[in-house]
C-alpha cells in the first residue's frame, strides 16, 4: 500500500477520477448522448453516431470484460516503478455502457484471458515535486484488493 497522504495527480487530466480515498476505485470521464444514448470515452462534445450537440458528460465505472490484449517485455516507458521494468500488458476493455478502453493490465501473462471481467485501479508511474503521478489500469476481478 503507497502513502496515503501524498497527492495523487493523473497523468493527463480529462479522463479519470482519483478519488480522495485511496480504496476508493477510479471513474472514466466519458459523454452520453441525449439524443441517441451511445456513450463515448474519451469525452466529445458532439455525438460520433448522430452528431448531436445534446451531450452530457457522466463518469463510467471502472468493470469491464476483456476483450483482446498483448504483453510488450520492455520497461513501461516514463515509469520509475520497479513493478513496471520486465514489462507490462496492454488490454483492451469492454465497459456495459459500450466504450472499449485500451489500458495497462497490472499482472502477469498468465492472469489473462479473453472474456474475463477487470476492475480498474490506480497505479503510480512515478513521484512528481512530492505528488505521485497515476494511472489507471486493469486487473482481473478475482484479484482485486
Ligand atoms: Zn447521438
Amino acid at each position: 500500500m503507497t502513502t496515503a497522504s501524498r497527492l495523487r495527480v493523473p497523468i493527463k487530466p480529462g479522463f479519470f477520477t482519483v478519488p480522495d480515498d485511496p480504496n476508493a476505485l477510479p471513474k472514466f470521464l466519458a459523454t452520453r448522448c441525449e439524443s441517441c444514448s451511445e456513450y463515448f470515452y474519451p469525452r466529445r462534445a458532439i455525438c460520433a453516431q448522430c452528431l448531436s450537440e445534446q451531450t452530457v458528460d457522466v463518469e463510467l465505472d471502472g468493470r469491464g470484460t476483456l476483450y483482446s490484449y498483448t504483453f510488450v517485455h520492455i520497461p513501461l516507458f516514463g515509469s520509475t516503478n520497479i513493478e513496471h521494468m520486465d514489462g507490462y500488458g496492454v488490454g483492451q476493455i469492454d465497459l456495459p455502457e459500450g466504450p472499449r478502453i485500451q489500458a495497462p493490465l497490472a499482472g502477469k501473462q498468465a492472469e489473462f484471458k479473453i472474456g474475463q471481467q477487470l476492475v480498474a485501479e490506480l497505479d503510480t508511474l512515478r513521484e512528481d515535486g512530492g505528488r505521485d503521478l497515476v494511472i489507471v489500469r486493469f486487473r482481473p476481478v478475482e484479484a482485486a484488493r
